[in-house]
């Protein structure tokens, strides 16, 4: 049994399937939208090891031939002598412009054989199975995709919507749960940019997301995804409101630059701390009454998640930091234009919006104030 959304954007459309074991019905689903019954999956070592045979076989009982490119795991994969080597191994396979290509992963390869896509014989269509909760709630939807360079993350990258989002809420089975954990401070973005029902469900629903409870994961899986699609539909290019989605995220990306996007903060634990800043920095601004931050932050912790740069439980507490050099990761946000940072704020649970006016001086004080120990 699977739910079904769709997102359009301009001229195009596609559906995002979500339900349980979905990877074997892939060839079924995909096998209608392909041009001839061949196609080639690209994929990480983890996600083989664990989910590949499934859509293999998925595959062949549909009567599609196919290819398997296996990328070495992990965030350094998103980078030009790996786009350069699979769009050489897709010149290869003569892969023709109506054929399209299957990302089966997290973020990192779904990020990458998305911009492979976008300029493979001038772009051809893609097929996203995101295997994360943060690849099934967030990268798999809206069409952003890129690498990094050694100057810093996705600056490099196009906007490319797949054809088909097919996501199995089973293979987070095999997803570490630190990974899992992490995917679900960006389910919680989305009750706390506009979605305050959605938030009062996850307060009493969060942690079935991690246990594995398939009825739990498909419901935030989907407002999520519709969240998303709701954002992207409107502002694909990131003219305006979909800088919403980047609540918590100027704060986070300048910890995970600090961190040298190394494994000792991953992008969700440090989305989590993010927000609860942006939380913290509305209410220093007089914008957003304290008990809200402080059910922010309570949530997060009870989902095992960090909330202060200074979390004695979290390795992050261990790096030498600063509040002014983590200011200073700030003024080169991506997402700066005209030398100001646009900072997500907020009224309350659920009541973002974006401001272009924040004084340099409570952004270090709420860096500051992440950084001292807990009281
Ligand atoms: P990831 O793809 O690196 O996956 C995390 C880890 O889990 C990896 O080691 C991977 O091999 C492993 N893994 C994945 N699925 C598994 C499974 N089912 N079982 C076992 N192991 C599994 O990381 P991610 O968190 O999914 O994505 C992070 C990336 O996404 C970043 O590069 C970020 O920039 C990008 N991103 C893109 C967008 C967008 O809109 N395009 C949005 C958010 C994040
Ligand atoms: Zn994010």
């Amino acid at each position: 049994m699977s739910q079904k959304i769709t997102v359009t954007v301009k001229d195009h459309s596609y559906p995002i399937y979500v339900g349980a074991n979905l990877l074997e019905q892939a060839g079924e689903i995909i096998a209608p939208i392909l041009s001839r019954p061949q196609s080639v999956i690209i994929t990480d070592e983890n996600v083989a090891r664990h989910q590949l045979s499934r859509l293999e076989k998925s595959l062949t009982n549909a009567g599609i031939a196919f290819s398997t490119l296996i990328l070495p795991a992990g965030e350094a994969t998103k980078s030009f002598d790996q786009l350069q080597s699979v769009l050489d191994q897709l010149l290869g396979l003569k892969l023709e412009r109506s054929d399209k290509i299957i990302a089966l992963g997290g973020g990192v390869i779904g990020d990458l054989v998305g911009f492979a896509a976008s300029i493979y014989q001038r772009g051809i269509g893609f097929i996203q199975i995101p295997t994360t909760l943060l690849s099934q709630v967030d990268s798999s939807v809206g069409g952003k995709c890129g690498i990094n360079t050694p100057r810093g993350k996705n600056l490099v990258g196009s906007f490319h919507q797949p054809d088909l989002v097919l996501t199995d809420v089973t293979t987070l089975d095999s997803l570490p749960e630190r990974q899992v954990r992490a995917g679900y401070a960006e389910v919680v973005k989305y009750g706390l940019i506009n979605d305050v029902d959605f938030f009062t469900w996850l307060e009493s629903n969060g942690e079935k997301i991690i246990t594995g409870d398939r009825l739990a994961q498909t419901h935030a899986i989907l407002t999520s995804c519709r969240a998303k699609a709701h954002v992207v539909a409107e502002d694909e290019k990131e003219k305006g409101n979909r800088a919403l989605l980047n609540l918590g995220h100027t704060f986070g990306h300048a910890l995970e630059a600090e961190c040298g996007y190394a494994d000792t903060l991953i992008h969700g634990e440090a989305v989590a701390i993010g927000m609860v800043m942006a939380f913290d920095l509305s209410v220093r601004m007089g914008l957003c009454p304290q008990a809200d931050a402080e059910t922010v932050r309570q949530h997060l912790e009870r989902l095992a998640l960090p909330t202060r740069i200074s979390d004695p439980k979290h390795a992050l507490s261990n790096i030498p930091m600063t509040a002014q050099r983590l200011f200073d990761h700030t003024l080169h946000d991506k997402k700066a234009s005209g030398g100001k940072v646009t900072f997500v704020l907020t009224r309350g649970l659920g009541q973002a919006f974006l401001c272009r006016d924040v004084a340099p001086n409570d952004i270090k004080a709420i860096f500051q104030q992440s950084l001292d120990a807990a009281d």
